[in-house]
């Protein structure tokens, strides 16, 4: 058993950013674990950069507007706000930890725009604005002693109650997070790691659950799972964020062609030269908000039956191309196209979990001592629909709140007493023999939820794809527990469940909003404005 202060699980901008900020206040040991090497995470794939009023021009209630504009009638209010007043000071923030952001000529910083922002506003480090970002966290980490990174380590299961030995002389009402199992994946053994004061749930996404995703392998959505095992709330799962415009090809693996390409004049066509996006928004054309532009895509795929559609910057000087997109370019020349001299073929791909684990403004969830941030929370800020950059600033703005609740909680609380939990048992358990098992269901999961539960749905399509996965989810089920457990496994069983948890969701909305849109409710019910989709185990 390792025993810590406080546990963080995942470390992209959520995670590292809680970790420097709880550090900034307290003394408390704090351990970050992490599946893969420590800069993996979406974080570190972010090109287009984060929104924020840094121009006297903008203003903070245009960013409220546009922000409100997007979530198409679902977002907190009180979030949103708290997310743009205090967006400014976490940009700062960034910088004083180091990270360099674009600057002009004149020395202030370079303000891009994108889709649904009605001002300049996007502060960005070229197109590779995560990797600065990651990369500056990372850097400021390493000087603090009281900040361990586990590398390689898989959190299974959060602890609560129910893994408590004296589970009958518990006095909380609430149900309580102690620490989470993990499983070393270089010793293959699985420990317990306890913590004393909080655990900070920052394993961001689920992408992974569609066949098409920008996301890297990590975003098989664990947190979710884990968090609603634990009985944590989940809301709003049914709103899925697909980007218009990923690289379509084989080898290309929806590598990400950033929002900002379009924002700075690239124009769509469909294969027969037709600017088709004026057919479905004039007024805002390639830079209406996401959604109506995947929309329109997957609308121009299926009527004229091509495989992709046309993202042409050609147009543009080759040396403002180079400068502005260096990695968009050195990418797509090594697959042999020449975005200065031709167009890019774009579908689009699952890009963004706008729903997730429920917590209130200080990043806190209904289970004690849980808090959640960044991709895998809820906070009400994108409601039914995020506005473009704004999830990097949400990651920043809430993992600082959190941090300021818990160093403000942990004075005013004592340690957990010292509890005795459940080791790990692996009695009865073989190691996997049948890895064609575990492929098939991955495999089958991420076409199932392509084909049934992708940018336009129907409730037939919905009930299909929930029976099979109600199927899959029980044979993994009684597969995990006869089987000794590797993170391939794991990472399935927490996908399947994910994936049950947005087509629950999407069969509790009888509407289309936002993001979700089904042939059988294509009209927004006004009545459903303020209603979320909350799951919860225990309900
Ligand atoms: C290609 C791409 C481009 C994007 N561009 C932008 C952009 O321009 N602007 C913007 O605002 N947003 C952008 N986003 C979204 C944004 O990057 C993410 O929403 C944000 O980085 C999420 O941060 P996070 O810390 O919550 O999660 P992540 O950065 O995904 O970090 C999650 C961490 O948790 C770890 N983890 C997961 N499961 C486990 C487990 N079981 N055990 C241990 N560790 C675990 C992961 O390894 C990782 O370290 C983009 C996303 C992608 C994929």
């Amino acid at each position: 058993m390792i025993e810590t202060d406080v546990l963080i699980l995942g470390s992209g901008s959520a995670g590292l950013f809680f970790a420097l900020e709880v550090a900034a206040r307290t003394k408390l040991r704090i351990t970050i674990v992490t599946k893969k090497e420590r800069y993996e995470s979406n974080t570190n794939y972010a090109q287009g950069g984060i929104a924020s009023v840094l121009n006297a021009t903008d203003s903070l209630d245009s960013h409220i507007q546009d922000t409100i504009v997007a979530g198409a009638g679902l977002c907190n209010l009180g979030a949103v706000e708290t997310l743009v007043n205090e967006g400014p000071d976490r940009i700062r923030d960034l910088m004083k930890l180091g990270a360099k952001f674009t600057r002009e000529k004149s020395g202030k910083l370079h303000l891009g725009k994108e889709g649904g922002h009605s001002a300049n506003r996007i502060i960005h480090s070229h197109d590779l604005t995560g990797k600065e970002v990651e990369r500056a966290l990372l850097h400021a980490i390493s000087k603090h002693k009281n900040i361990k990174i586990l590398e390689d380590h898989f959190a299974i299961e959060l602890l609560t109650d129910h893994q408590r030995l004296d589970h009958k002389k518990k006095v909380h009402h609430k149900p309580r997070c102690y620490g989470a199992y993990v499983l070393n994946e270089r010793s293959e053994k699985v420990e317990i790691i306890s913590a004393n004061v909080a655990v900070m749930l920052a394993t961001g996404g689920c992408g992974q659950v569609y066949l098409h995703t920008t996301n890297p392998m990590i975003a098989t959505g664990d947190g979710i799972a884990m968090a609603y095992r634990a009985g944590a709330k989940i809301a709003n799962m049914e709103f899925i964020q697909f980007h218009p415009t990923a690289l379509y090809g084989e080898v290309a693996k929806s590598f990400l062609i950033s929002e900002a390409v379009r924002g700075a004049g690239g124009i769509l066509k469909n294969l027969d030269g037709d600017r088709f996006m004026k057919r479905y928004d004039r007024e805002r054309l390639e830079l209406a908000p996401r959604d109506i532009v995947a929309r329109a895509i997957d609308a121009e795929l299926k009527k004229h039956g091509h495989p992709y559609v046309l993202l042409d910057i050609s147009h543009l000087r080759p040396s403002k191309v180079k400068k502005e997109f260096p990695n968009i370019y050195s990418h797509c020349k090594e697959l042999g196209i020449d975005i200065t001299k031709e167009a890019i073929p774009v579908v689009p791909a699952a890009h963004y979990s706008c729903g997730g684990v429920v917590t209130d403004l200080n990043g806190k969830t209904n289970i004690d001592s849980l808090y959640a941030c960044g991709e895998v929370a809820m906070t009400g800020v994108h409601g039914a629909n995020r506005l473009a950059s704004n999830s990097l600033l949400e990651s920043l703005v809430f993992s600082k709140r959190a941090a300021e609740d818990l160093a403000t909680s942990s004075k005013a609380t004592s340690k957990h007493r010292q509890i005795r939990l459940q080791e790990w048992d692996e009695s009865g358990t073989e190691n996997a023999e049948e890895w064609v098992v575990i492929e098939h269901d991955w495999r089958e999961i991420q076409h199932l939820m392509w084909d049934y539960v992708g940018i336009v749905r129907s409730t037939y399509r919905l009930k299909r794809a929930k029976l099979r996965l109600d199927l899959i989810v029980k044979e993994i089920e009684s597969y995990y527990r006869k089987t000794r457990v590797t993170m391939p496994l794991l990472e399935l069983r927490n996908m399947a469940m994910t994936a049950q948890l947005v087509v629950r969701s999407a069969l509790l909305r009888k509407e289309s909003r936002g993001l979700h849109y089904t042939t059988d409710y294509p009209k927004t019910n006004p009545k459903l404005a303020t209603k979320n989709t909350i799951i919860h185990k225990n309900d």
